[in-house]
């Protein structure tokens, strides 16, 4: 199958965008990432896919934690920093701390997890996480369309 026609399709799937954070030794590490889901309720668990290339794989493996930060509508810069498309005029990023983790301030929601399991799935590892601790806000979404951020506004006038 030609890889522009699945890209395609799997981009048709709307989603909202997450900044994944952990921290080792190195320091804070995020990474932009739409590839997150919820598993389980009971215990309660979400996964993310990392791709084989990303730094963001062994900086996981090391912390043996993550935190999935679900960005609100006005955070567009934070999906871009921290997807590597601002290099050449960075965009500066407040954390703060909650459950021992770096967190994005400002975002729709923040879920901090414990790394439970993980597999490995062709080109991607699956990362499963216990969740310890959920922030939530009211803001609005964050969404991402065919290699497009959008908003919901955008979508209610189409
Ligand atoms: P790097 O490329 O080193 O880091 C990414 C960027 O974050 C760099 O510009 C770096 O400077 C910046 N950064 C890191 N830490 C900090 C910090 N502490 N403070 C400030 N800036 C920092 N890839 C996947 O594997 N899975 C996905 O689900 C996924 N979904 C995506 C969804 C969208 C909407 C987009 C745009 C991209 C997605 N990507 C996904 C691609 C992924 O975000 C990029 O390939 C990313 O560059 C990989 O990051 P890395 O861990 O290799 O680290």
């Amino acid at each position: 199958m030609d890889d522009r026609l699945f890209r395609n399709a799997m981009g048709s799937f709307a989603t909202g965008v997450t900044v994944i954070t952990t921290e080792n030794e190195e320091g804070i590490h995020g990474m932009t990432a739409n590839a997150f889901m919820s598993i389980s309720l009971n215990p309660k668990l979400v996964a993310i896919s990392v791709g084989e290339n990303a730094k963001m794989l062994e900086h996981i493996q090391k912390a043996k934690k993550f935190a999935v930060n679900i960005l609100s509508a006005d955070q567009q810069k934070e999906s871009m920093q921290f997807a590597g498309q601002l290099k050449d005029n960075p965009y500066e990023v407040s954390f703060t701390t909650h459950q021992g983790l770096p967190i994005i301030e400002d975002s729709l929601a923040n879920v901090t997890c414990e790394l439970h399991s993980q597999y490995v799935a062709g080109d991607h590892t699956i990362f499963i996480g216990h969740v310890t601790g959920v922030i939530l806000t009211e803001r609005d979404p964050l969404l991402f369309f065919q290699g497009k951020y959008r908003d919901l506004k955008e979508l209610e006038q189409q």
